[in-house]
Order: structure tokens, then sequence, then C-alpha cells
């Protein structure tokens, strides 16, 4: 098979086979039921790792195209949920146990996480800081070899279901801004936390929740890197957060117009099918345009971020382009899928409902703009 770009070997394309092959069988015929049941349960969790899907960003023998390779084919499984739920924890939440974690901390909790044995979760938001998070203010105080954590994070991906948080907690209690800011991994079971579902309009098996921290006693040994580093860490994992983020919504695109051209071949008006409608080829032939335009960018991305740089503006611009896409391409195709398109259950009204969250999680589109305004326009 030609590869989908200039990035990617024919190697790279036999293993999107190989995850295609386990996602047709074992994940896509689930999907709409663990959509109804609002998590991705145990077993499958399990099977993902075993096959070894949740550790791609982390094993020796595998380079960040086949992530990428990964994340695209979680899009196009049509399930933003399912995509953001793996995505927060092979990549978003561990990462930064595999980059600044000790070997202590690698072991009990990255390892258990790539065999899909523990579920991971990210817990950044708050009720009151999102965008600005140098304004969080759950508070890590030191007591002995413990930190005692007090406060609430939001929107919380695998929420409910995780079996451990890396939580974003302000040690320099009293000092505002990033420098008090540090990274804990924080079991599920430790007393004190507790856990509340939050409602979301689509995105049902990502689970999300409000994750509660009453007093709860955290080993100073799971502090991830070193004091006051937090906020360095999140800044640089958001990097791969964005490209994570922007090459799952690629997938997405690429399953709607799947989903689209398939309708327009087989759907007759006026006594043809509706893909020989000009106006019909040339909305489908902007779509597919645009498609091509996002995953030039998103590609080039990741090519910049296996080169080790830390590539901002590039990483924002591909979020930024690929999730607004996504809401134009899910708004376009429900017009084009009719009425049908608009009952509940169809796989674009899914789709235009799921885009909106894409633009806001992992950075609202309005801070991709100043992050790449900040280099375009006052650097260079
Ligand atoms: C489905 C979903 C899943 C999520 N999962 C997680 C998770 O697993 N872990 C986690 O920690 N967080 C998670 N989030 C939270 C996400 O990271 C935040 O939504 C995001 O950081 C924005 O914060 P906020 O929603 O509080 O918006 P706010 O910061 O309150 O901003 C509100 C709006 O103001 C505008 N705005 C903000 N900043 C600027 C600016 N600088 N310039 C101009 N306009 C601006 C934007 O329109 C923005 O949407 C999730 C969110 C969603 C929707």
């Amino acid at each position: 098979m030609t590869p989908a770009s200039v990035h990617l070997t024919p190697g790279h394309e036999a293993f999107r086979s190989e995850v295609r092959a386990v996602l047709d069988a074992h994940v896509v015929p689930c999907l709409a039921e663990w959509e109804r049941s609002r998590c991705i349960p145990r077993p499958a969790w399990r099977l993902l790792g075993k096959h070894g899907l949740l550790g791609v960003g982390y094993a020796p023998d595998r380079d960040l195209f086949h992530s990428l390779v990964l994340l695209e084919e979680l899009g196009r499984t049509g399930y933003a949920g399912f995509r953001a739920a793996v995505g927060v924890h092979a990549y978003m939440a561990t990462h930064y146990l595999a980059k600044s974690g000790s070997p202590f901390l690698r072991a009990r909790y990255l390892a258990p996480a790539v065999a899909g044995e523990k579920i991971a979760a990210l817990a950044v938001t708050e009720p009151d800081a999102g965008s600005d998070l140098a304004g969080l203010a759950v508070s890590a105080t030191a007591a002995g070899e413990h930190v005692v954590l007090r406060g609430v994070k939001s929107m919380i991906t695998n929420g409910t279901t995780a079996d451990f948080f890396v939580v974003a907690a302000r040690t320099g209690v009293g000092s505002a801004g990033p420098a008090g800011i540090s990274l804990f991994v924080v079991d599920s079971a430790s007393p004190g936390v507790s856990v509340r579902p939050q409602e979301t309009v689509g995105w049902h098996c990502a689970d999300t929740a409000e994750v509660r921290f009453s007093d709860v006693r955290v080993p100073t040994g799971n502090m991830i890197g070193r004091v006051g580093t937090g906020f360095r860490q999140l800044m640089h994992g958001f990097q791969l957060e964005r490209f994570v983020a922007a090459a799952l919504a690629l997938g997405g695109i690429e399953s709607c117009l799947d989903a689209t051209r398939t309708h327009l071949r087989t759907r007759h008006v006026f006594g043809g099918r509706l893909s020989d409608l000009q106006s019909v080829r040339h909305a489908m032939a902007e779509l597919f345009t645009e498609l091509a335009a996002a995953r030039h960018l998103v590609h080039d991305a990741a090519w910049r971020l296996s080169q080790d740089d830390l590539p901002a503006a590039e990483c924002s611009m591909a979020k930024l382009y690929t999730t607004e896409l996504a809401c134009r391409v899910a708004d376009r195709c429900l017009q084009l899928h009719g009425a049908n398109g608009y009952l509940a259950g169809s796989a674009v009204a899914r789709a235009h409902a799921e885009a909106r969250a894409a633009t806001m999680a992992a950075g609202p589109s309005e801070v991709m703009r100043d992050l790449i305004a900040g280099e375009m326009v006052d650097l260079g």
C-alpha cells in the first residue's frame, strides 16, 4: 500500500493494517454499547494492552509515526469518546511518567497502564481554572513523607474508572502563578478521593468526571519530577497533547467523510445519485482538499516532534486547523445526509456534537491562535 504521506513507510502502513484489524474485530462492534454504558469496560483496556496499542508511545521499536498511525485509526472508529479516552490514557497522562517519573513510578503505574491493567487520567482542569492553568488552586501541603491534597478537578476524562490520576497541584501554597505547581500520581482508591460523573453532550464513553481530593495523603515519592517543575512539564507535555488531539481529529474527519461518501453514492434524488450533483461533488472536493491540508499539517508536526524539537506553533496549528475543520466537515456532512443525518444514532449527528468538544479540550482555539501569533507575529 502507498504510504499516506512522505513521513510514513510501508512498515507504518503494515502497522496501520494490524491496528485496524484489532479495532475492527474487538472495538468497533462494541462502541455503541460502550457509549450507552458511558465507559470502556476493563477487559477492553486489557485487550488493547495485550495487542500493544497502549504502549506505542513508549515502545523502543516504535517511533512517533507509529503513534500517528494509531491515533488516526482510533479516530477512524468514529466515536470521539473512545479515541479521547485512549488518547488521554496512552499519551496525555502517562507521558509525564515516561518522561520524568522515577523508576518506582514507572514500574508501579506506567507498566500496568501499558498492559491495560491500570487506567490513567490526567487531572489538570479545575472548575475555576482551565485555559489559565497558572491559576489552579488544588493544593498539595507538605506533611512529612507525604503531601496532603485538597481541592477539585473538573472535566476529567476516564474520571470514574481511572486507577490513578496524574494531578497538577500547587505545592507553593500562597505563591500564585506557575512556579508553585508540581505533578503527582494519586491512586484513585486513596482515602479522600471521590468522583462524580459529569453529563456531557457527547464523548460519553470518555467517562468525564469531577474529582474531589479531601485531605488525600500522597507519598512524596509520588511526585513526578522535581518540586515546582509541574508547569514547565505541562507546557512541554501540551505540545504532545495538541498533536494527539489533532491526529485523533484527523481520523474522525476521515470517518465522517467516508460515511458521507457512501451515503451520497447510494441516495437517489431527482432521478440520479446525490453524488452526481455538481454542487455536492464540489462540496466534497473542498472537504477532501481541506482534509489533505490538515493531514500535511499533522504529519509535519509529528516530524518536528520526532526531532525532539518543541514545535509549539506547529502543534498548535495542527490542533487549531484540524479540530476546527472537524466541526465544518461534520456540519456539511450532516446537511448532505438530510433529515436522516439528524436522527439520534446517526454517525454524522454524533460527529457534529462530538467535534465541538475538541476545539476546547486540550486548549481552546483562541489559545492556539495566541501561541501561533506569539511565534509568527512576535518572533521570526
Ligand atoms: C470533553 C472534554 C474532555 C476534557 N478532558 C480533560 C481531562 O482529561 N483533563 C483535564 O485536565 N482537562 C480536561 N478538559 C478540560 C480542557 O482542558 C479545558 O476545557 C480547556 O483547558 C479550556 O478550559 P475551560 O474549559 O475552563 O475554558 P476557560 O479557560 O474558562 O475559557 C472559556 C473560553 O474562553 C475563551 N478563552 C480562553 N482563553 C482565552 C484567550 N487567551 N484568548 C481569547 N479567548 C480565550 C475560549 O473561547 C474558551 O473556550 C476536557 C474538556 C472537554 C470539553
